[in-house]
């Protein structure tokens, strides 16, 4: 059976490269202001496209700048970015799309991370791991990055699926059903993540949890692949399943 882990920044590797990226994705769903259903005023973290391009799109505008908005008029952006979209892709507030764009400097190593949910890869190891059979690897878009140095590398955001879910058994049980208007949930974190092992994926190698997109998972052929290409930057937490 395959194995499954939780990808983390390896901090001890990442800061002995000691780089530096200032960058966000080019457009962006407006958060929510005071969502009609529950309240709440926010925005989602993990839904990241960087392969759809709304540049086609003649309210391209409305999407350049992060900030609130009401429901309705979330919704009505919403409804415009669907069509461009993965399917089913959830499109919550705060939803990035296009490439990541900003600036860099330094050596960010083969691997790196913007925050703790964004995954980039060097080039050179985007290859790497193609040549080792990691699947679906082909999806994404460059990162715009502008760098100090001459002759800068370039670097990779793959699209990550939403796929798969935590498992009830590790979620608080007084965990409330999502809003009904805007699907927010109120979850931290589970201390002891589970995968739930009827939701699995069985195409994939690399995704983020279906409920919970900050969590970026691997296969055990993922690892493998980036443990034999020497390629440094991520810590492998194993990931139970039940
Ligand atoms: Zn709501």
């Amino acid at each position: 059976m395959t194995r499954y882990y939780w990808l983390v920044e390896d901090k001890a590797a990442t800061s002995r490269h000691a780089g530096d990226i200032n960058a966000a994705h080019r457009w962006k769903l407006p958060g929510l202001a005071n969502c009609p259903g529950c309240g709440e005023t926010w925005a989602s973290v993990g839904h990241y496209y960087p392969a759809v391009d709304l540049s086609a799109l003649p309210e391209q505008t409305s999407f350049l700048k992060a900030r609130p908005e009401p429901f309705s008029e979330y919704a009505r952006l919403r409804e415009l970015v669907r069509p461009l979209a993965p399917p089913h892709a959830p499109l919550p507030p705060g939803t990035r799309f296009g490439p990541l764009e900003g600036t860099a400097r330094g050596d960010l190593g083969p691997l790196t991370w913007v925050g703790n949910a964004l995954l980039l890869m060097r080039e050179d190891s985007l290859k790497q791991l193609q040549m080792k059979d990691v699947r679906d690897l082909m999806g994404g878009g460059s990162a715009s990055l502008r760098f100090r140095q001459k002759s800068p590398p370039a670097y990779f955001e793959p699209q990550i699926p939403l796929r798969g879910r935590l498992h009830p058994d590790c979620l608080p049980t007084d965990t409330a059903p999502p809003c009904g208007t805007c699907g927010r949930v109120d979850l931290s974190r589970p201390d002891e993540p589970l995968l739930d092992a009827s939701a699995l994926p069985s195409e994939l190698d690399l995704f983020r949890v279906g409920n919970f997109a900050t969590m970026l998972v691997g296969t055990e052929r993922f690892r493998d692949a980036v443990l034999q290409s020497k390629l440094d930057g991520i810590r492998f937490l194993e990931l139970p399943v039940r």
